[in-house]
């Protein structure tokens, strides 16, 4: 999508170790009107599977989340990042490696907001090495509910997730694909 990599080259921020910052429009500060927009494409490009729930990761999924769901005209879930050892009968959850902080956290999701008559559209802020999404998927999987695909803002291509989950037949919609970063802040996007 033209809008979201003219923004990434206008405003992004490359670090090393491959993180890109995006503070000023997706992370911190956020344009709205640009996820309003996003929204729309992942509408168009999933508006035929009956999607009944958007569902992402607490915190930078939200605000993706709801200005998706507006279009589609279906509830946003988010996955709580689990800071308590409450693990209840009511809860499903999973296991993910977070890319940013180098550690691994439960996310939950209570029971009453997916159930097997649900087919869902996960979304996310990035795409790394794709642990949310995995964990997405297994809170799914243990929900019974069908996975139309996620819909990403930006895929960072050279970390691997997306061609992995791919391959295992996951659809993946990404808006931006980044092919490589370097240091001195240029960034290549996939054709
Ligand atoms: P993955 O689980 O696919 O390895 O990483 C995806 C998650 O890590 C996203 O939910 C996102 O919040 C975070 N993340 C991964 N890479 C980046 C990055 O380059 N910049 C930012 N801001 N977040 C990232």
């Amino acid at each position: 999508m033209k809008l979201i990599r003219d923004r990434i080259l206008k405003d992004g921020k490359v670090y090393p170790g491959g993180v890109l910052k995006v503070d000023s429009f997706l992370n911190h500060q956020i344009d709205s009107e640009l996820l309003s927009e996003t929204g729309k494409e992942l509408f168009r490009l999933f508006g035929d599977e009956n999607i009944t729930k958007i569902v992402t990761v607490e915190a930078s999924g939200i605000a993706i989340a709801c200005l998706t769901a507006i279009h589609f005209r279906v509830p946003a879930v988010f996955a709580k990042k689990n800071k308590t050892v409450n693990i209840s009968d009511n809860l499903y959850t999973a296991e993910v490696e977070s890319f940013t902080h180098k550690k691994t956290y439960p996310i939950v999701i209570d029971k009453a907001y997916i159930t097997e008559s649900d087919r869902i559209l996960i979304v996310d802020d990035f795409l790394a090495k794709g642990h949310a999404l995995m964990g997405l998927l297994d809170i799914a999987r243990q929900a019974g509910a069908s996975v139309a695909g996620a819909g990403i803002i930006i895929e960072k291509c050279f970390q691997g997730g997306g061609d992995t989950l791919r391959s295992q037949g996951l659809r993946i919609e990404s808006l931006a694909m980044i092919e490589s970063m370097s240091d001195d802040g240029t960034i290549i996007f996939r054709k």
